[in-house]
């Protein structure tokens, strides 16, 4: 059973989310029998593309595609790809674009979704996978009857896995029309010296606990001190306090990296569901019973805008050592 994954890249490299979705294509393919094609849509060296067998893909169709992304553009080469390697299970991110795309491939290829799995499937055939439901606070399983199946894989959810094999690099010519694509790229804004948040191994997070937008510099010093990236509630990002990028949560970025520091934010459900599978939650708030520390593995009570510039300076005396 073939299983095709859609890779993503940024300014020519892999994102972490791509070798987090091929290391788990390889893993279904074993309980398949199959083999991996991993899918590279944009400009991408060879070295970058050979990275990809390192974990599991045996096979890498590159494509130019159209320099920026477009959702009928892609489905229609992700479409393109799956049924020249007759893919039985296709893999995309439950991100942004995962989360565009998949719908429309699953309309195109007549393939049940299961969008957001957050472990392997229990079974193949049929595919029972399990993913989170109710903002987290529940598990669903899913068993899926078509032939084809499309599964989103939740971000820093499967560890990536080195196998060390390499792979062979094939030109993908995928025959569509590219006038299909709607989307006017008018300007590019570039983020540059910022970490992904998606990508972070690190998060420094505030909430309204930090009072004003005007209060974030120790937020972002402490962020820099420790190569991590910056993120915010949503009620900080709705006040204008912090770009809506940076809002994590049920209906923001759904992260977990290995540390999460939360100053000021009282862990509300539906933020939460956006940070919860962090491995190590710090929370700073003031209030004793905020709901926050009851996800922290770590917890300070006490005023961020005090704590803040504290852990700075030990964690620079740290380093300094
Ligand atoms: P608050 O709830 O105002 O909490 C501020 C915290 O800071 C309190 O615990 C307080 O004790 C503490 N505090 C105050 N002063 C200090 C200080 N000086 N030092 C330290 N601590 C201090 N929210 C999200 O974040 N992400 C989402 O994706 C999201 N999606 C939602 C979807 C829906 C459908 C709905 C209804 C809500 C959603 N929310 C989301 C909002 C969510 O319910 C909460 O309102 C929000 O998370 C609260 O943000 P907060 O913790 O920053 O603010």
């Amino acid at each position: 059973m073939s299983v095709l994954v859609y890779t993503e890249n940024w300014d020519g490299k892999f994102k972490k989310l791509s070798y987090e979705l091929v290391s788990y294509a390889s893993r279904v393919a074993e309980m398949t029998g199959g083999s991996v094609t991993a899918l590279s849509i944009g400009d991408v060296t060879d070295d970058e593309l050979g990275k990809l067998g390192n974990f599991g893909a045996s096979t890498v169709l590159t494509t130019a595609g159209s320099g920026s992304f477009d959702n009928q553009l892609y489905t229609g080469i992700i479409a393109a790809a799956a049924e020249k390697v007759q893919a039985k299970v296709v893999l995309l991110s439950h991100n942004n674009s995962g989360k565009a795309l998949a719908p429309r491939l699953s309309v195109r290829l007549k393939a049940g979704l299961v969008s957001g799995v957050i472990t392997l499937p229990e079974s193949v055939n049929p595919v029972v996978v399990n993913k989170k439901v109710f903002s987290g606070k529940a598990y669903a399983k899913i068993k899926v009857l078509s032939d084809t199946v499309i599964l989103t894989l939740a971000q820093n959810s499967f560890e990536i896995i080195e196998s060390g094999a390499s792979t062979s690099i094939e030109a993908f010519d995928h025959g569509v029309d590219a006038s299909v694509s709607k989307t006017i790229v008018k300007d590019v804004q570039k983020q540059t010296g910022k970490i992904l948040l998606s990508d972070a191994d690190v998060v420094v997070s505030g909430g309204r606990g930090m009072k004003s937008g005007e209060n974030w510099q120790p937020i972002e010093e402490l962020a820099d001190v420790l190569g991590a990236a910056t993120a915010c509630s949503r009620p900080v990002s709705d006040e204008g306090w912090r770009p809506h990028e940076e809002h994590t949560g049920q209906t923001g970025k759904i992260i977990a990296p290995n540390l999460y520091f939360a100053f000021g934010i009282s862990g509300a459900i539906q933020h939460l569901a956006g940070v919860s599978s962090s491995k190590v939650i710090v929370a700073v708030n003031t209030d004793k019973d905020a709901p926050i520390f009851e996800a922290a593995d770590y917890g300070i009570v006490g005023d961020a805008l005090k704590v803040l510039p504290e852990f700075i300076n030990e964690i620079k005396a740290a380093k300094a050592q």
